[in-house]
C-alpha cells in the first residue's frame, strides 16, 4: 500500500449507561447486527461485567476527550412518555450533552444517532 492509499484507522470507544430496561441493549442489537427483541429481558448490571457506577461519578471523572450524549429511547412510545423534548433540551444545554431520540424498532435513527456520535468525536479528538 503506497503512502497514498494509507487510511487511518482509529477505535473509539462507547459507553452505554442507563436504568435497566430504557432499551440499551436492544440499541446495540440494532446497530451491530440491524435486530430487535421485542421481548428481550432488560439487562441488569452490565453485560460484561457486574460493576455498577453511580452516572455522577462517570460525569465528575469526564475530561475533554469524552463526549456525553444523552438517548432518549422509545420514542415511538408516544402516550407513555416521560421526559419531553424540551426537559431533554435542558439537561443537554445544562450538561453540555448532545441529544439524540431514538427508537429501535426502526433502525435508520440508531445508524445516524451512532454515525452522528462518531463524527463528534472524530471533530474533538482528530
Ligand atoms: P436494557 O436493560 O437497557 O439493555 O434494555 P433492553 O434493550 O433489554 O430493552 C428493554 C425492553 O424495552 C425490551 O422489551 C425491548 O424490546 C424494549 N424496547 C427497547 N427499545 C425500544 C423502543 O425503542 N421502543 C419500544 N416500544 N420498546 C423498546
Amino acid at each position: 500500500v503506497s503512502e497514498e492509499e494509507k487510511i487511518d484507522e482509529y477505535y473509539f470507544k462507547i459507553v452505554l449507561v442507563g436504568d435497566s430496561a430504557v432499551g440499551k441493549s436492544n440499541l446495540l442489537a440494532r446497530l451491530a447486527r440491524d435486530e430487535f427483541y421485542p421481548n428481550s429481558k432488560s439487562t441488569i448490571g452490565v453485560e460484561f461485567q457486574t460493576q455498577k457506577s453511580e452516572l455522577s461519578l462517570f460525569m465528575t471523572s469526564a475530561n475533554d476527550r469524552l463526549l456525553m450524549a444523552l438517548a432518549g429511547n422509545k420514542s415511538d412510545l408516544r402516550d407513555a412518555r416521560e421526559v419531553s423534548t424540551a426537559e431533554g433540551k435542558a439537561l443537554e444545554e445544562a450538561h453540555g450533552l448532545f441529544l439524540i431520540e431514538t427508537y429501535t424498532l426502526d433502525s435508520s435513527n440508531i445508524v445516524d444517532a451512532f454515525q452522528t456520535v462518531v463524527k463528534e468525536i472524530y471533530n474533538i479528538l482528530c
